[in-house]
């Protein structure tokens, strides 16, 4: 077989197929395709486990389900190559909507954490990743599984000098020591709550405690923020928060789902929740269950920003009678045409807050809108549209120097 072909193969098994065969050409003589194999086996169904921005594109179109290394946007905006896998997919618990869950019939594996932080280095060498999202099933109970994910934390950092980026997975009943340490390594932790509160839970996975197991954490997360200097963490800095919401899977409701995400932003400093459509998996006790429609995950990701980054309050947002937002509008339009259609806002005198909901308008829109009209007055549309505004979505809810724009107008 000719070295070309070889590695065609190989980047079809690592499951990426944009960075070259060039760049894999180093792991082809130095990684044993059963780590590999192994890798693929851990790394299948992580689709189901949204993080950062990551999305998963960068496979052979055919090896879809075997991607693991994807490319993400980290919370400062750069990008990178992310290996997201397990430690192991072996699990204890059998929570209802879980691929891994016990006594489901598949193919298990399981690296330990030197095996995984080595195999790790030489992908990251060749180029191929650059970050690492580590989760895991639980096997042993929740500490010992922590300490496992924490030994390879440790063997990456302290032994083979890994200075990049990890995301690592808290386990349900891990101790406060072991959060702490997390935080020391990582530069996000996560734990992920799967529904809103402890009645739902039950409907998903009968064996997890809400607010001892899941939500406890998170609060741990916070208390040692509060208690420790930030320099006493990785690169000096805190970690991020974030949690995951399997949307629909226990018949909440968008409001439940919101209420909570709500609280941890407010309370616990939650960077971002994920929301992830609930989709059966076969051979679970939920299997039957209908798809929950993807657009509902993205108007709950819309409405979140709005919670986090637009200064709305969870009342102002356009539930419907059952307490969901309605699939066909994006949350800040529907919110819009109730409040602001009969009474546009005069952009060249609106506070930042009533900026901030006008669709069309995002947070650099706003900056930019107060930063130009300390100089002159915004008269036209054109103007709008150098600062980055979405000028057709933004025009029926302003005035601009007491006028309506036109968009027609500013066409010729
Ligand atoms: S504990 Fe995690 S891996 Fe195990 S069954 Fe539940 S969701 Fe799946």
């Amino acid at each position: 077989m000719d070295v070309t072909r070889k590695n065609r193969q190989v980047i079809a098994q690592i499951g990426c197929a944009e960075r070259g065969v060039e760049i894999i050409e180093y792991m082809f003589y130095n990684i044993k395709m059963d780590a590999i194999e192994t890798l693929k086996t851990l790394s299948s169904q992580m689709e189901l486990e949204p993080a950062e921005e990551a999305r998963p594109v960068c496979f052979m179109p055919k090896e879809r389900d075997q991607a693991f290394i994807h490319p993400a946007q980290l919370p400062n905006g750069k990008s990178i190559l992310l290996l997201k896998t397990l430690l192991t997919s072996a699990c204890e618990r059998d929570c209802y909507y879980c691929p891994f869950r016990a006594g489901r019939n598949f193919r298990r594996a399981t690296f330990k954490p030197e095996e995984f932080a080595n195999l790790f280095m030489k992908l990251n060498r060749a180029g191929a990743a650059q970050g690492i999202f580590l989760s895991s099933g639980i096997a042993g109970g929740g500490v010992r599984t922590q300490d496992k994910l924490l030994d390879t934390a440790l063997i990456l950092r302290r032994k083979l000098g890994f200075n990049g980026y990890i995301h690592l997975k808290l386990m349900p009943g891990a101790e406060k020591a072991q959060v702490e340490t997390a935080m020391q390594l990582a530069d996000r932790v996560s734990i992920n709550l799967e529904a809103p509160n402890t009645e739902r839970l039950a409907k998903l996975a009968p064996h997890k405690i809400f607010i001892e197991e899941l939500l406890r954490p998170l609060k741990w997360v916070e208390e040692i923020r509060r208690s420790q200097p930030a320099h006493q963490f990785w690169k000096g800095k805190y970690p991020s928060t974030v949690t995951q919401f399997v949307a629909g899977g226990a018949d909440e409701s968008d409001l439940e789902l919101l209420t909570t995400t709500n609280w941890l932003m407010k309370n616990v400093r939650l960077t971002r929740a994920y929301f992830s459509a609930f989709f059966p998996i076969r051979d679970t006790p939920l299997e039957n269950k209908a798809a929950v429609d993807p657009l509902r995950e993205h108007r709950l990701y819309q409405a979140s920003f709005l919670l986090r980054d637009y200064d709305f309050d969870l009342e102002e947002l356009p539930f419907t009678a059952e307490h969901n937002l309605p699939l066909p509008v994006d949350p800040k339009l529907a919110w819009a045409q109730n409040h602001l259609r009969e009474h546009p806002l005069e952009v060249n005198r609106a506070e930042r807050r009533e900026l901030l909901r006008v669709p069309g308008i995002g947070l650099r829109g706003v900056e930019s809108i107060l930063r130009a009209r300390r100089q002159i007055k915004l008269k036209d549309v054109s103007s709008l549209k150098r600062m980055g505004i979405v000028v057709e979505r933004a025009a029926p809810f302003i005035l601009l120097d007491g006028k309506q724009p036109s968009l027609q107008l500013n066409l010729f």
